[in-house]
């Protein structure tokens, strides 16, 4: 949803930090840096179990060198099945469940707590408010109603841009998004970003389009928009009219608003209008000086917009709509974005989208959802015991050597690539030596300093986005703090930043079965040194990071020899994965997932690299053979299972339609058909389907 793409394992991306004084100097946080190399030792006699490898997941049946995916996972996809609270099931699912769990025990306690340590009484006291339903269910709409008032008072443009300020302070986001980034153009600099936003389904595509299930999506959403006006007193007869009335603005603004294969390229989403651009050409009949003051922005000059056109749209719609068209949208923005923490007609109504987007059949249980929102706005407070606990011992000085390992396999790839010159390699390597690394929990833990109720859960989800609004609005005009993250440490995901040069592993994402300290080496570099830490790396030289400099600049580093060689590569990705289809019917974008996919590829095929090197540097050698499965199978074996995964076909198709990510069927078999170590690793026969001659190779 950002400017500056943070690019995630999973469909994330979450807002972070940015710029100045300095760019990005020291390439790894002190802490890291300081972390001790581990002593390993090996058992002869591991048993594959031991090794990490799930020996349940596997079908010995199928053919790894006809359906690689089917050998890895089909033991697990042949028996799972999804929970009724969830829209998929696996690896991932698993281990976010496992950490969901633990962190349900913490928060428990930590409302039983009696007060006096502070971190445990906030933790409490905010779960506390989140599970008191009754007190919810009495509050009924009166946590919303100063949001609604403000809306009441719309009659023309003008109060219509004074209620979007007002909204956007309490970081709800109709019409457009706030957020600070380092400035493209010059990464020493954090500015105010403006970026299009307010639209309740998943893409614009949604709005126009009948790609499979979009259209039944559409009357799902319209029909839904009009119970929320129910909920709030209005006839059946008004309400239906109120949401086809705000149905009608949302799809104006999808009309402006840019797809998301245009948003991947960096140069189509900055454009650094500043303020006098904003008030003199661009909008000039929206009260920006308002806005900015409402904000807490009123001196701020530098900012940039995702496209200018967007916001002359904006601005149109503000002075040509009805008001009562617009007091319809901006109602059903607050109704949709607080129906959550409001009592359970609304929480059900919210869902039912769920069910129609990804095919979930029924609400998680309030506990889950308690500690996800928890996690979403106390997260570094409810981390701690969770890297305490999870995350302990050598935990840390093994990932980092995992990084250390992978780092030193893309240097050696850089030398020796045939088709870079030596200028384009030169700066390469400088943005490879550049590129920072935080693995696990921050070195300093964030200070949440709201005032938190024990009987006010509406109130807390606000006060906790009015807070985080303000910290990263804050940051415009200061130094880049590059040790903020993007992510909570029980997050089962990572990031790369492209204008950090940054890589982020939270510990979540370093835990069984990606990750073990005791584990045979080859299954924790095929899972986390590929799939997390190389996958990470590679996006920095993707199709879309490849355009940041060493320091975040967005600015052309590559001689056209080599750029028109890497687009050649990236052209074949493109078209392997565009022959992919997610659902019957449906195929993957091979544009829209290019930069996972190429991310994807290079990861398994350094981490690949990365463990040899690595291997031979051991003495003694870890077990060369587990249960009959060589190191090198085990290698893949780990990458395969990390994405065992069963999803419905409507969340399939969601992700089809909206997810820079492959689904994890082509995770697997389109990064196995272009790995050169795959068909020699499992003797398969040239030609085969996994093995084929002609492979796709970026990086
Ligand atoms: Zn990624």
């Amino acid at each position: 949803m950002r400017l500056a793409l943070a690019v995630a394992i999973l469909a994330a991306c979450s807002s972070g930090s940015k710029s100045p004084v300095a760019p990005p100097a020291a390439a790894v946080p002190a802490s890291a840096a300081a972390e001790p190399r581990p002593a390993h030792t090996w058992s002869s006699q591991m048993t594959l179990a031991e090794s990490g490898i799930v020996p349940g997941w596997l079908d010995r049946t199928a053919d790894p060198c006809t359906d690689f995916y089917a050998f890895a996972c089909g033991g697990f996809l042949n028996t799972a099945t999804i929970p009724p609270d969830r829209s998929s099931w696996g690896t991932i699912p698993l281990v976010a469940k496992d950490a969901e769990d633990f962190l349900h025990k913490v928060l428990e306690d930590a409302a039983r707590a009696p007060a006096g340590d502070p971190v445990a009484q906030k933790l409490g006291d905010y779960y506390a408010a989140c599970m008191d339903e009754p007190a919810i269910e009495r509050a009924g709409a009166a946590p919303i109603a100063p949001l609604l008032a403000r809306i009441a008072k719309v009659t023309d443009g003008q109060t219509a841009a004074q209620a979007i300020a007002g909204l956007h302070a309490q970081r709800i986001f109709p019409m457009f998004r706030i957020e600070q980034q380092q400035d493209f153009g010059d990464a020493t600099q954090v500015i105010a970003a403006l970026d299009q936003g307010g639209l309740g389904l998943p893409d614009r595509d949604y709005y126009f389009e009948s790609k499979g299930n979009m259209a039944r999506s559409r009357a799902a959403y319209v029909a839904y928009l009009g119970r929320l006006f129910e909920l709030l007193g209005q006839t059946a007869k008004a309400a239906r009219a109120a949401a086809a009335e705000a149905m009608r603005v949302e799809t104006a603004i999808a009309k402006l608003a840019q797809d998301k294969v245009t948003r991947r390229d960096p140069h189509a989403v900055y454009h650094r209008v500043d303020r006098a651009g904003l008030e003199t050409t661009v909008a000039p009949s929206f009260p920006w000086g308002d806005y900015l003051k409402a904000l807490g922005l009123p001196g701020v000059t530098a900012i940039t917009v995702n496209a200018p056109a967007y916001y002359t749209g904006v601005a149109a719609l503000l002075r040509t709509e009805p008001p009562a068209a617009l007091r319809s949208y901006l109602t059903s923005v607050v109704l949709r974005t607080q129906a959550d923490q409001l009592g359970k007609a609304w929480v059900d109504e919210n869902f039912t989208m769920a069910r129609v987007l990804r095919g979930t059949k029924e609400l998680p249980p309030r506990w889950r959802r308690c500690v996800r929102q928890t996690d979403s706005d106390l997260g570094e407070l409810l981390g701690q015991s969770y890297v305490q606990a999870r995350f302990a011992g050598d935990a840390r000085s093994r990932a980092i050597e995992l990084v250390r390992a992978v780092l030193d396999a893309m240097r050696s790839e850089l030398d020796h690539l045939p088709w870079m010159d030596d200028a384009t390699r030169a700066s390469a390597r400088r943005k490879l030596e550049k590129m920072a690394y935080l693995v696990g929990f921050p070195d300093t833990w964030r200070r949440y300093d709201f005032a938190v109720s024990r009987t006010d859960y509406a109130g807390n989800v606000l006060a906790a986005r009015r807070w985080e609004l303000a910290r990263q609005l804050a940051k415009i005009g200061k130094p880049v703090d590059r040790l903020d993250w993007e992510m909570t440490p029980p997050t089962v995901n990572a990031y790369y930043e492209p204008s950090l040069n940054e890589l982020a592993l939270p510990a979540g994402q370093l835990q069984p079965p990606f990750f073990g300290p005791t584990f045979h080496p080859a299954v924790n570099f095929g899972s986390t040194g590929g799939g997390t830490i190389g996958h990470e790396m590679t996006h920095g030289f993707d199709d879309e990071g490849s355009q940041f400099d060493a320091d975040g600049n967005l600015r052309d580093w590559w001689s056209k020899a080599t750029k028109d060689q890497f687009a050649e590569a990236t052209a074949c990705v493109v078209d392997q994965y565009a022959r992919y289809e997610a659902v019957p019917n449906v195929k993957l974008n091979g544009k829209l997932t290019a930069g996972e996919n190429i991310a994807d590829n290079g990861g398994v095929k350094l981490a690949y690299q990365a463990y040899q090197t690595w291997k031979a540097q051991q003495h003694p050698a870890p077990p060369s053979q587990v249960e009959g499965f060589s190191d090198d199978q085990l290698y893949f074996l780990a990458y395969g299972q990390s994405w065992c995964e069963k999803t419905t076909p409507e969340a399939l198709e969601l992700a089809a339609h909206s997810n820079p990510h492959s689904p994890p069927r082509w995770r697997v078999n389109g990064v196995i058909v272009n790995q050169p170590a795959f068909g020699p690793a499992f003797k398969c026969a040239a030609g085969a389907p996994m093995a084929p001659a002609n492979q796709c190779s970026v990086w």
